[in-house]
């Protein structure tokens, strides 16, 4: 496979055709996958925002004083509350905000990113990321563009490792995960839990290409992957019914 970044794509703003821009510069084509970094779909869906935008109430307040007291540094009661009207739960409360975006992912911060936005305080990450990878492939399809899968990404931490690698946020045209379960390894032993997602891991491999800071490369163009003959499914997020960790956060705190 061969991952490229697409060059010269200029900096995003509100409205932008981000299809249109990748198909003027590469020659994405069926059977590719095209990666793109939330950052600037979310400056494309006009997702840039300032704290201002967010009036502390009471509970925003709280939370912030509490993660003053334990970093020993100012937090913006603001930006705390830029995070709760972004999330329909908050996992952790401290030491930091590990919070449920409303589209079903669990990260730190709701995703609101500081860096990578000029003339705002904040980007808020794409409200239905999926939608936006639907709009995406629908923008190649109307260029004629067909049976390209499209991913949005975004860099995120994890829990139980350092470093933080690129994660997909939504996707369309693929299934999210490829399916080992049935298959056999090569001592003839059926797999029995082996899902695969597929989508992650080619949000990671993107990221690679990416980069986090000045590059000025947001969309990879992915060639010569192929997903195979297996079954495919779209979960990605877990359902707090089998999610076991995170019930098992629900009865921890932070002391
Ligand atoms: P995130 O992983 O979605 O949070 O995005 P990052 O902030 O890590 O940025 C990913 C890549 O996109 C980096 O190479 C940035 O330099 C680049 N980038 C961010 N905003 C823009 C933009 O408006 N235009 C271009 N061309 N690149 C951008
Ligand atoms: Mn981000
Ligand atoms: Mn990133
Ligand atoms: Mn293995």
């Amino acid at each position: 496979m061969e991952l490229n970044a697409v060059p010269d794509l200029p900096e995003i703003r509100p409205g932008d055709d981000l299809a249109g821009l990748v198909a003027e510069r590469t020659d994405v084509e069926a059977g590719d996958v095209l990666t793109v970094a939330s950052t600037v779909v979310s400056k494309a869906e006009g997702r840039a925002a300032d704290l201002d935008d967010f009036p502390a109430g009471p509970r925003a307040r709280e939370i912030a004083t509490r993660l003053e007291g334990i970093a020993g540094e100012e937090k913006d009661p603001r930006f705390a509350q830029a995070v709760l009207e972004e999330s329909t739960e908050l996992v952790m409360e401290a030491p930091f905000l590990l919070t449920e975006t409303r589209f079903g992912h669990v990260c730190v911060n709701a995703g609101i990113d500081r860096s990578n936005v000029p003339g705002h305080d904040l980007l808020l990450l794409p409200k239905r990321p999926a939608a936006s990878a639907e709009q995406i492939r629908n923008g190649l399809l109307e260029r004629g563009i067909e049976d390209v899968a499209v991913i949005v990404t975004d860099t995120c931490g994890r829990p139980f490792r350092h470093g933080q690698r690129g994660v997909a946020l939504g996707w369309d045209g693929m299934p999210a995960s490829r399916d080992w379960r049935g298959e056999r390894d090569r001592d003839g032993r059926e797999l029995g839990v082996t899902v695969q997602s597929v989508v992650d891991e080619l949000a990671s491999a993107a990221n690679l290409v990416t980069g986090e800071g000045a590059g000025g490369t947001p969309a990879v163009v992915v060639r010569d992957w192929n997903f195979g003959n297996h079954e495919g499914s779209d979960a990605l997020f877990r359902d707090l019914e089998g999610d076991f960790v995170r019930q098992a956060l629900r009865e921890w705190r932070y002391e």
